[in-house]
């Protein structure tokens, strides 16, 4: 295993040799997203022998086209999940602490159309202040019309009775993702990308390692594992599937689908859309969703939807009916 003191191996070429070498991994990992990045840091980090592998480029999944928020847990607020809304706190402290140049505090703006809005969403974002304590970000804070239209000269001033400001944070997952992976390299973590596992081997009965297939030569190899974590986001009943076939009798069992898919959209404007550096947040939209605009490497970023999709494509498309929700739900 690699040491901090060691050079890594960067070279594909020698990655794959490495893999090639015979060795009983403690776990193998299947997806290279923000799951099986961590979980393979994390295991490294505690001394097990890791492999990971990815079909294509690490974060090439959900993991590079998220909002790029990195909530406290506010919606979970609304859900009454408090629990939860402090682990999701504490998440964001480490991330903000552990990656500055990464992740960082990004102030939202909720104009308020109707006279309860304020009032009701600032109280609930004002919980949020109190449950974060010195993780807190900012204070939440009430706002007249006129604050609401400086914060975000571009709103429909129309109907505005105000509004709340909040903080919040917000990272750049994809570049995120790539220092989970150097770290977890750091740490000894042997990973691929363009290396699909095609099926998993079972041994009395037990999984007991996979086959994976590097997709760039076509060479199929084998891992011998102690555990296999499919880490493979919204395409974990593919391999699933794969091995209920290679097990036969439990066929019934294993496929259950454990995901109901769904895509979210985002579109990308320009920066004028917003016209300053607070995000917007609708909280409330048609189909009762919330709804971001945030500021984004010079542009904005508007989203998201939530659409059943049963193809599971690599690269979706917008249904052109997201497209229209968002540009109206964004409109005000
Ligand atoms: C529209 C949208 C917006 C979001 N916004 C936010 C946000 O602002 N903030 C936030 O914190 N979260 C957000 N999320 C959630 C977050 O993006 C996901 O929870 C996270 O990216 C999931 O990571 P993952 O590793 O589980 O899946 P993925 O990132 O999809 O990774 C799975 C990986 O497995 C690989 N794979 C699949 N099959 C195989 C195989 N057989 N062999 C090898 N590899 C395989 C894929 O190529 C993929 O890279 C958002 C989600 C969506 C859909």
């Amino acid at each position: 295993m690699a040491t901090q003191n060691q050079p890594l191996l960067t070279h594909r070429a020698e990655l794959m040799a490495r893999l090639a070498e015979p060795c009983r991994y403690d776990i193998a990992v299947v997806g290279g997203g923000a799951t099986g990045l961590g979980i393979a840091l994390d295991a490294a980090a505690r001394g097990l022998r890791v492999v990971l592998v990815e079909s294509h480029d690490f974060a090439k999944g959900t993991s590079s086209r998220s909002t790029k928020l990195v909530h406290g847990g506010v919606r979970y607020l609304a859900q009454g999940n408090v629990a939860l809304v402090r682990e999701a706190l504490q998440e964001r402290t480490l991330i903000l602490n552990n990656a500055p140049h990464l992740a960082q505090p990004l102030s939202f703006v909720m104009p308020a159309y109707h006279w309860w809005e304020a009032p009701f969403y600032g109280i609930g974002l004002k919980m949020y202040d109190v449950l974060a304590g010195r993780a807190g970000l900012g204070r939440t804070e009430f706002l007249s019309c006129k604050e609401t239209l400086t914060q975000l000269p571009m709103v429909q001033s129309a109907g505005l009775k105000g509004g709340v400001k909040y903080w919040d944070g917000q990272f750049n997952d994809a570049r995120f993702a790539l220092a989970l992976a150097r770290t977890a390299a750091l740490h000894g973590a042997l990973l691929l990308n363009y290396c699909r596992a095609k099926s998993l081997l079972h041994e009395a009965g037990r999984v007991a390692g996979l086959l994976c297939e590097d997709q760039l030569t076509g060479q199929v190899t084998k891992i011998e594992c102690g555990c296999v974590v499919n880490a493979t986001g919204v395409w974990v009943d593919e391999l699933r599937g794969q091995d209920a076939h290679a097990i036969g009798g439990e066929v019934e069992r294993q496929t259950q689908p454990m995901v109901a898919p769904s895509q979210g959209v985002h579109m990308v404007v320009d920066r004028e859309f917003l016209g300053g550096d607070c995000a917007l947040m609708v909280p409330k939209t048609a189909d009762g969703r919330v709804l971001f605009a945030v500021p984004w490497l010079g542009k904005v970023i508007l989203g998201t939807t939530d659409t059943p999709r049963q193809d599971l494509s690599r690269e979706p498309e917008p249904f052109a009916e997201e497209v229209e929700f968002i540009l109206s739900e964004s409109a005000g």
